[in-house]
């Protein structure tokens, strides 16, 4: 379900960490889902390498992107929906930079250069397998089968040490998420009731952001879709643990 790639962090003092988190579509949790703040608000995992909890600097601008090349009718007005709620609950500033082509693949963000511009989060439809149109973020990975894999977020994050010496801390710097076209005939939006597109890219924004699944299927971080497509009190108290009310990174 979750893997994560630690990378060697001894040549250049560059640290870096790559997390795939996965969510199953296909196969349907149905939780029992409770009215109003739903679940525990220590319903959440937050992302962390050895002590360090893996977030973005929440002083500054998440820019992003999307590519609607393969996306199903109002997907952007989806996706502009769940980055502003993720937004308020974060306290974090976004910014839409537009469409673009691209189609991230499990190399995308590593090319970083610390202290430099990161690529923005990019958001994108794509299909399974090589071609056109596909993402080999779309794969099979743990217990979860590709057919049900609806779509996958990660983030990446770095540490480095500057020319003087100095100790820049851990921080994601960029991260993608990558909806799977066999899934695009969810219902549009974040009706409750029944799984959504709105649900689907509010979890995989949330690991762009840093939250892991937790084993608690009221949340949005659950990671099989379930009836509720806003986020519950874990997933609520996660974003605001990752946000501005946790402090800038300097
Ligand atoms: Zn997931």
């Amino acid at each position: 379900m979750i893997v994560k790639v630690a990378r060697g962090v001894r040549a250049g003092a560059v640290g870096a960490l790559t997390t795939v988190m996965l969510l199953a579509g296909g196969v349907i949790a149905n939780p029992a889902a409770a009215a109003g703040s739903r679940g525990s608000a220590k319903s959440y995992t937050l992302s962390k390498q050895g002590k360090a909890v893996l977030r973005w600097n929440p002083c500054q601008v998440i820019h992003y992107r999307v590519n609607l090349r393969f996306a199903p009718p109002g997907a952007l007005q989806d996706v502009k929906t769940a980055v502003a709620t993720v937004s308020k609950a974060s306290g974090i500033t976004f910014a839409y930079d537009g469409t673009t082509t691209v189609i991230p693949m499990k190399t995308y963000g590593k090319n970083y250069t610390p202290g430099k511009a990161a690529s923005p989060v990019v958001l994108a439809w794509a299909s399974p397998g090589k071609g056109t149109g596909t993402s080999d973020l779309l794969t099979s990975q743990g217990d979860m089968p590709q057919a049900d894999l609806a779509g996958v977020g990660y983030h990446q994050a770095y540490w480095w040490t500057d020319t003087k010496g100095r100790l820049h801390d851990w921080r994601i710097v960029t991260g993608a998420a990558v909806f799977n076209t066999a899934f695009n005939s969810l219902p549009a939006g974040f009706g409750s009731g029944e799984p959504t597109r709105g649900q689907l890219i509010l979890h995989e924004l949330g690991h762009v952001m840093g939250l892991m699944h937790v084993d608690d299927e009221s949340q949005v971080m659950f990671p099989r879709m379930g009836q509720e497509s806003t986020f519950g009190a874990g997933d609520l108290a996660g974003l605001k643990k990752q946000g501005k009310p946790s402090g800038c990174i300097r």
